[in-house]
């Protein structure tokens, strides 16, 4: 069965907001981009072994939500739809 993360195909925004002032996070890409500029070479089914979060196995598709008043990134763990729940 096929998965998409509704956030990566403009489906839904992200809403999540800060914990510390409660803003509405920015989406700011999805944490395998935001990491991109550190390990350039690293295949994505990689960084999802080793970010520490059981995504690839719960189908969570794993967002940098940025809050523009506290100049913050927090992860923020999308759920991703089955093409019946569209
Ligand atoms: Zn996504
Ligand atoms: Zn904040």
């Amino acid at each position: 069965m096929d998965y998409l993360c509704p956030v990566c195909n403009g489906l839904a925004s992200l809403s999540q907001a800060c914990p510390q002032c409660y803003t509405p996070l920015a989406d700011a890409g999805r944490l395998y981009d935001f990491y991109g500029d550190y390990s350039p070479y690293r295949e994505i089914d990689d960084a999802k072994w080793d970010n520490g979060y059981p995504d690839r196995e719960k189908h969570l598709c794993l967002h940098t939500g940025w809050c523009s008043t506290c100049q913050l990134a927090q992860t923020v763990a999308i759920q991703e739809w089955t093409p019946d729940m569209l």
